[in-house]
């Protein structure tokens, strides 16, 4: 079967996306920490991650996303909705969450 090179693939696209997301939530976390400046909202020093939410980004949809791999988007509406309607989707929900 070419399951092992599926596997190797998937791997290696989680091992480099990992890496990447790292790098990109360390930024954002140091620029926001920067904004915020001297504990505005009573920051402790602790690390407190913020727990990623992964329910789907389209409205009304209460199933649970396979995170952001997959735009946050359950498996029922990508296989519905367009990618461009998927990023409608996610915009609207950041725009909620803001
Ligand atoms: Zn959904």
């Amino acid at each position: 079967m070419a399951q092992t090179f599926v596997d190797r693939i998937v791997e290696q696209l989680s091992t480099s996306l990992r890496a990447r997301l790292g790098t990109l939530v360390s930024e954002l976390e140091r620029d926001a920490r920067a904004r915020i400046g001297n504990g505005v909202r009573g920051g402790r020093p602790g690390r407190k991650r913020r727990k990623l939410d992964m329910r789907c980004r389209v409205a009304g949809c209460r199933r649970m996303s396979r995170g952001p791999r997959f735009g946050f988007i359950c498996d029922e509406h990508r296989k519905k909705l367009s990618k461009r309607e998927q990023a409608a989707a996610r915009e609207a929900w950041n725009a909620k969450a803001a």
